[in-house]
């Protein structure tokens, strides 16, 4: 069992203008593995973060939830305090009373309530975590980019220029996306083929980018940095001679449109050569 210190920030007006930090130090008192539950007028000062040192050493704390700012704030001040206490520093949760709740609520009640759930979900977190070590992993320095489009397009050209080698995976048989379609674009009335076209010519003559048109990705196992991806090439053209098709064929022409323009193009080769007598488009 977790033995956790809870600490209330006031952040002068800033929380408790809008927030009853007491009622909710003494509601966080209650929850399990509390054993320690106070406020103060501002944690991160030096005296604050005196305050949370004491408490860790004088009741033998295990983990702490600071109920303040943004952890983008304050998140790695607290840990290095609990740390040069003796607790791991990723056993320091912290609920966001001031920016989710006093800065976005006008009435104390409503934002004492959910100041005081903030606090239990992050002691509930505290109870389930378990203190962890910073390690190193060898990183694969290559991207992968999903979609040709000109935002794919523009991703690969960036990770490129910054010297990795990168992928671009695009569905279509070319690149260019929907921006291709596009006579001008919003709100300068661009010409988007002006825009795009370069791009494209930059992607395809680009050393580091190699492109899987009509290709898709099938399979992604891995994580973060050690990614492992299947993708799935599909036929670059179509022999015409050895292509087999029925006499009289019923095609739903969106999907072939969508998804085999190739064949398409084969078939209607072969009705203009008399192959095929009949094609009907649904
Ligand atoms: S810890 Fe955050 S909320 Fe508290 S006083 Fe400092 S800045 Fe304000």
């Amino acid at each position: 069992m977790q033995r956790i210190g809870v600490f209330v920030c006031w952040c002068g007006s800033n929380i408790a203008g809008t927030v009853d930090v007491k009622a909710v130090s003494e509601a966080l008192k209650n929850e399990p593995g509390v054993v320690f539950s106070t406020n103060y007028q501002y944690m991160c000062s030096q005296a604050g973060q005196n305050l949370i040192k004491d408490a860790i050493k004088e009741h033998h704390l295990t983990g702490i939830v600071v109920c303040s700012c943004s952890p983008r704030m304050h998140e790695n001040t607290f840990r290095k305090t609990a740390q040069s206490a003796g607790i791991n520093p990723y056993m320091v949760e912290i609920a966001n009373v001031r920016e989710q709740c006093s800065w976005v609520h006008k009435d104390m009640p409503v934002g004492t309530e959910k100041a005081i759930i903030l606090g239990k979900a992050a002691v509930a977190k505290v109870n389930l975590n378990t203190p962890l070590t910073p390690g190193e992993s060898p990183v694969t320095k290559r991207a992968l980019v999903i979609g040709g489009g000109i935002a794919g397009i523009q991703t690969a050209l960036d990770i490129a220029d910054a010297g990795f080698p990168v992928d671009i995976v695009e569905t279509k048989p070319t690149i260019g996306g929907k921006m291709a379609q596009l006579d001008k674009t919003f709100p300068t009335l661009d010409c988007a083929a002006c825009i795009l076209t370069p791009k494209m010519v930059d992607v395809a003559q680009n050393e580091k980018i190699r492109i899987f048109s009509y290709s898709e990705v099938t399979d992604v196992k891995g994580f973060v940095g050690n990614f492992d991806v299947t993708i799935k090439r599909r036929a670059r053209y179509v022999k015409e001679d050895i292509c087999i098709v029925s006499n009289n064929i019923h095609i739903i022409n969106s999907t072939l449109d969508l998804l085999y323009p190739l064949y398409k193009v084969a078939f209607l080769n072969k009705q203009v050569n008399g192959q095929i007598n009949n094609i009907t488009y649904i």
